[in-house]
């Protein structure tokens, strides 16, 4: 099987030859970077430097996918916040919030014809002349929760959420339709999946606010999106206060962390939804040898776990060979032969 075949069977709930590994966020090592001559902070807009990690993921570290959006910052600079994009072994920041005041406030009505919105979109054509059907291509947009944080930042959200629920409802919404028609437009350049990054997670709001917020506009989201393709939702954090919300998104995927545990989170979804992650980044990949990796895959594979992945992006210092190990192990076992295994 192909990457294509073996990710798409596994997700089908069909026959497959090994386990897939697929990469929502970022694998993107400074050693893969050096091997590649393609560093960061260039790499996140230059599209040719994009592609060549993105495939380096796959041909070098041995994914079965192709992850071209490395940070989580494109739209939110393309619609005016500062971002600074100077870290070398660090993701960007955003230095400053372009939106003071949200009543009545819209997108800008051409939002989309912006250079970040259409150079990744490229990005998702060129990959996809290349390898369709061959090599998913995983694309990503980032939710309205996230955007309104990096648009009007995480304090003055929160504080109005209580303050002026209904402006914020309305913001909220305006906000969504960036990452509806952005996934809609990397489907149609070839997008396989598109994840969905919106940071609910239980340090900053409450399985209520979830509720009232955001889970209207995800199941909205959701109306539009799903004949397009698979929706990878990605919150970081320990789900086990909110998953059950969670899984009333009608996404069909949720990337989880590692201090989720799969059998609970399984049984607290009230609609189910594929669970993918829970390799831990800054302990297990980063600090751990090729054996505990390939111990801690087993265990999760034996547990259930069908696509088991790094949890979120990972840090720039992760030892490729951890990476590898981590495909390697994947790319060893199916459904039969992972019964066999002690550990
Ligand atoms: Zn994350």
């Amino acid at each position: 099987m192909n990457s294509y075949e073996r990710v798409f069977a596994a997700y089908n709930n069909k026959d497959f030859d090994s386990f897939p590994a697929l990469n929502p966020t970022s694998i993107i090592t400074y050693e893969l970077m050096k091997n590649n001559n393609a560093f960061f902070p260039s790499a996140h807009l230059h599209p040719i430097e994009t592609y060549d990690l993105a495939v380096a993921g796959h041909k070098e570290l041995g994914f079965d996918s192709l992850s071209p959006y490395f940070s989580i910052h494109l739209e939110a600079a393309a619609l005016g916040a500062k971002i600074d994009f100077s870290f070398k072994k660090g993701m960007p920041q955003v230095i400053e919030k372009p939106i003071k005041k949200i009543d009545d406030f819209t997108l800008p009505k051409n939002f989309l014809e912006k250079k970040e919105y259409i150079e990744f979109n490229k990005i998702i054509k060129k990959l996809n002349q290349k390898y369709n059907k061959k090599v998913p291509i995983i694309g990503k947009v980032i939710g309205p929760w996230t955007l309104a944080y990096h648009l009007f930042g995480v304090e003055n959200l929160i504080m109005q959420t209580i303050l002026n629920p209904n402006v914020i409802k309305n913001f909220i919404k305006e906000l969504s339709y960036s990452p509806i028609n952005f996934a809609k437009q990397q489907f149609e350049n070839g997008a396989d999946f598109v994840v969905w990054a919106d940071h609910v997670t239980c340090d900053l709001v409450s399985p209520q606010i979830y509720e009232e917020f955001v889970l209207p506009i995800h199941q909205q989201a959701m109306a539009e999106l799903s004949h397009y393709g698979p929706i990878i939702l990605h919150v970081c954090g320990n789900l086990e206060d909110r998953i059950d919300k969670l899984s009333l998104s009608n996404m069909d995927m949720l990337h989880i962390d590692s201090r989720n545990d799969y059998a609970q989170s399984k049984n607290k979804m009230i609609k189910k939804m594929e669970l993918i992650g829970f390799i831990n980044n800054p302990y297990l990949l980063r600090k751990g040898n090729p054996k505990d990796i390939r111990k801690e895959t087993i265990k999760l594979l034996k547990q259930g776990v069908k696509f088991v992945a790094p949890e979120c992006a990972i840090p720039f210092n992760v030892p490729n060979e951890n990476l590898i190990e981590l495909t390697t192990t994947l790319h060893s076992y199916n459904l039969n032969t992972i019964e066999q295994i002690n550990i």
